[in-house]
């Protein structure tokens, strides 16, 4: 059966990879498909297709929205979203400002915490990245030696609630999900398992959601077979997908591949698209 791994980023955000380094893998382990889903761009989406033709991998635009609801995060991918449309571009040129000047906050707090980076040091990191995050911080700061991990990095300072945290944009998911459809793509809620509560399924179901990503890294069979139910109970379609950012598990394989669904899911996100478009 075919298989796909329908959540991956790239270095046009916090991945490790280029767009069409991560095709390449992808076609190595043989995925018949994937979904580039950067955090807040769709900036590689346009290389990855390329390199989908060339490596014979589908690949499905995709996007990655952070949202937020009380004290924690919740992301909503968005599939086949029109991510050449002007309104979309220019939305996502508003995410990346943002990105941009929180990330300069963040350097201002730290060095007043004694922590010398500088923006440069940080944009020389995040390189081709297009949606600047704290990770970039996080590896600046191992590569100045004020931390060993970017785990170490989040917990002691730029982790929400840390002495260096600042505030990301606050997008309800209700807004996230009218942008993905108002643009043509499927909304659908990244790693549930991460959330907080339950609840905040039930909120993005009320709000609009196509789909759930019952499949990831992260959650154990107990917790998939859990979001398939919720999924089936309310008629949405289920996703999966490893979230790899390029790291490297699993006896030094990549983490890419080790979570996928039937590729024939594919064809129920493209439906979806088509009649998002057509209302
Ligand atoms: P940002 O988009 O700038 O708010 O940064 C969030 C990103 O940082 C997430 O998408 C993860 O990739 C990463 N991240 C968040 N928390 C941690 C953590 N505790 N340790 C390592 N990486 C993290
Ligand atoms: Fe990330
Ligand atoms: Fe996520
Ligand atoms: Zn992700």
């Amino acid at each position: 059966m075919p298989r796909a791994d329908l959540h991956l980023h790239s270095n046009k955000s916090d991945g490790m990879l280029s767009p069409g380094e991560v095709v390449l893998e992808a076609s190595k382990r043989n995925l018949a498909a994937i979904a580039l889903t950067d955090h807040d761009t769709v900036d590689g989406v346009t290389e990855a297709l390329r390199a989908g033709d060339k490596y014979n991998v589908k690949v499905v635009p995709g996007v990655e929205i952070n949202t937020s609801v009380d004290n924690g995060e919740l992301h909503i991918l968005g599939y086949y979203i029109e991510h050449t449309e002007e309104g979309f571009v220019r939305e996502m040129q508003r995410f990346k400002k943002f990105r941009m000047d929180r990330t300069f906050a963040i350097i201002k707090k730290l060095n007043t915490l004694g922590l010398y980076i500088t923006k440069e040091q940080v944009l020389s990191e995040a390189k081709k990245a297009d949606a600047l995050g704290r990770p970039h911080i996080a590896r600046t700061l191992i590569k100045n030696g004020y931390v060993s991990s970017v785990k170490e990095a989040f917990e002691k300072y730029i982790g929400q609630g840390r002495p260096a945290y600042v505030e990301r944009r606050r997008l309800l998911p209700r807004e996230a999900i009218e942008l993905i459809k108002g643009y043509g793509g499927v909304p659908v809620l990244a790693h549930p398992g991460t959330l907080s509560s339950n609840l905040y399924i039930e909120l993005c179901i009320n709000e609009g959601i196509q789909g759930i990503e019952a499949f990831h890294s992260k959650h154990d069979a107990n917790k998939a077979d859990a979001f398939v139910n919720i999924a089936r109970k309310h008629n949405l379609i289920i996703t999966g997908g490893s979230d790899c950012h390029g790291e490297y598990k699993y006896n030094d394989d990549l983490l890419m591949g080790h979570t996928t669904v039937d590729a024939r899911v594919i064809d129920r996100l493209k439906n979806m698209a088509y009649n998002n478009r057509m209302c």
